[in-house]
């Protein structure tokens, strides 16, 4: 059974079209909120108007590559709009990427600028070959000039001081012109490029004011903690709030401290995250306290929100977590739960407005499987990427017919709630039957204990694989492996019950904070 969202109108507009549009309704408003600074939408898109002249100046044209190696900042913002605005594409790279790592993207993206925080150089002096890379320009997150710069780079800072604005792009279709190279498939591979179109981000900017329940109100206020070049922060943290004509509070990164202090002092009222930031914060708020009362929808993605950890972050906190689901290749957002009275914990919701998804069977993606049973969730709607960057069987593969093959398993039920029951990959086989390590991290959740959770299979060569965990404790507690083991064997059929267990003093993370299984392979 196909299942679809809402209908919905997107506009044919560009990206840069969202903020000149917000900027036009209310100039003065505050855009960006960042180290005690405040930018207004006017000055927003002053500012973006002369980045787009310093990149034309460069000879930036249409469809070039140009990379932003920031941590969250004015400048990511003001840049990742100037690039789209001259119709060049903007390649989002993880800020702590090694040298091998960064070499990789310059290589396969063909990337001709790239804008990166100061503290980043030396990663660029490690390396031997920079391809296509001709241009650099360096961010001073206090605004001031670095000392010594290499040869081929301006300052960020002098480049607004000195550029001529620039009027942006027109006539390109929203829906054929590249945007964003968003990079994904770290943990399972060697990253391919996500080519997401103009079209592809407005309309999910859009889309994802609706998992906002009640919509998105004129006094509204973003907590931006979730790094921008992650796909959820760009569209969540970042286009979100300024398509919506709100401001953002910017956060270089996260700690709690500064996350805390943040919602207190901009009595912040949205705030997406990931499960791990929230396991963070509610540790760190005595229960009853109203130092969070200002927040009013908390979404949650990019990773399974254990639903131990939803109930105690609300229980401690009094604000309400809606989960949604989404990935780098739908720009992210497809799914979410509505609003506190039509949720259900532990699920993904139901699709946003726009999109529509079937379940199909994981080995034959044309035969659907019966409502309620597993299968591979397939997506299809206007935020579906163009395809992998120069990877046509890559594309392929997962591009059939308009419909995206997720690589998740997923149940759907009667009331049009999906559930992410695991990843494809990440499935255990044990003894012939199959293992999904969400359900057992579960498990493990539940124990209170236990304040984190990883499951993977070991090869065993009686059983092909068994389960193994790795647990990390609150502080102060303690358990023993038999107590977890017989924990686990009240809860789960004995084939799914950990073998072993491996204490750690923390699991391997990605930079959004997921937990990576795969390292914990390796
Ligand atoms: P990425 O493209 O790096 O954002 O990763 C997307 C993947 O994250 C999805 O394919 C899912 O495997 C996983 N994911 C995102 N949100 C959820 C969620 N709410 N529950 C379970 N898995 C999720």
């Amino acid at each position: 059974m196909i299942a679809s969202g809402a209908a919905i109108d997107i506009p044919n507009q560009m990206i840069f079209d969202m903020l000149a549009e917000s900027a036009s309704r209310n100039p003065d408003g505050a855009a960006i909120h960042f180290m005690g600074h405040t930018l207004k939408y006017g000055q927003l898109l002053g500012a973006v108007k002369k980045f787009m002249g310093f990149l034309r100046s460069k000879g930036i044209q249409q469809g070039d590559r140009v990379g932003i190696m920031l941590p969250n900042c004015p400048q990511y913002v003001i840049a990742y709009y100037a690039i789209t605005g001259i119709g060049a594409v903007v390649v989002q790279v993880n800020p702590m990427s090694t040298a091998p790592e960064l070499s990789y993207l310059l290589e396969d993206s063909g990337m001709r600028m790239l804008i990166l925080l100061d503290s980043f150089l030396p990663v660029l002096e490690k390396m031997t070959e920079r391809h296509a890379l001709q241009d650099l320009v360096v961010v001073n997150l206090q605004g001031g000039a670095t000392d010594s710069l290499p040869t081929q780079a301006v300052s960020f800072m002098e480049v607004l001081m000195a550029a001529s604005p620039a009027e942006p792009v027109k006539n390109l279709s929203p829906a054929d012109t590249l945007a964003v190279l968003q990079y994904t498939g770290g943990t399972t591979g060697r990253p391919k490029g996500a080519m997401l179109s103009h079209r592809n981000i407005v309309a999910n900017a859009i889309q994802s004011t609706h998992t906002v329940e009640n919509g998105v109100r004129p006094d509204d206020i973003t907590l931006a903690a979730l790094p921008f070049f992650h796909v959820y922060a760009m569209t969540v943290a970042m286009n979100l709030p300024l398509v919506s004509g709100i401001p953002l509070v910017i956060l270089p990164r996260f700690s709690v401290q500064d996350a805390l202090d943040a919602i207190q002092n901009y009595k912040i009222t949205l705030f997406p995250a990931v499960p791990t930031m929230y396991v963070a914060l509610a540790q760190a708020v005595t229960p009853g306290s109203d130092i969070l009362s200002s927040l009013r929808v908390c979404n949650c993605g990019g990773a399974p929100m254990p639903v131990k950890v939803l109930e105690i972050f609300e229980q401690v906190t009094g604000a309400t977590v809606l989960e949604g689901y989404g990935l780098s290749e739908a720009s992210p957002v497809t799914h979410s739960n509505p609003s506190l009275a039509s949720r259900k914990i532990g699920s993904i919701g139901k699709l946003i407005p726009g999109t529509s998804a079937k379940i199909v069977n994981p080995d034959n993606p044309a035969e659907e499987v019966p409502v309620g049973s597993e299968g591979e969730l397939a997506i299809a709607g206007p935020q579906v990427m163009l395809g992998y960057w120069q990877r046509p069987e890559e594309t392929a593969a997962v591009l059939l017919d308009g419909w995206l093959l997720t690589g998740d398993i997923a149940t759907m039920d009667e009331d049009g709630f999906f559930s992410i029951v695991d990843r494809k990959k990440d499935m255990i086989i044990a003894s012939g039957y199959n293992v999904y390590p969400r359900e057992v991290e579960e498990a493990l959740y539940r124990h209170p204990a236990i304040l984190e959770a990883a499951v993977i299979g070991v090869e065993d060569d009686y059983r092909g694989e068994t389960v193994k965990a790795y647990v990390v404790l609150r502080p102060g507690m303690s358990v023993s492996e038999e107590e977890l083991h017989a924990f686990c064997r009240e809860q789960l059929a004995a084939y799914k019950v950990p073998r072993s267990f491996e204490f750690r003093d923390s699991l391997p993370k990605s930079a959004v904070g997921k937990v990576l299984r795969r390292a914990l392979k390796s």
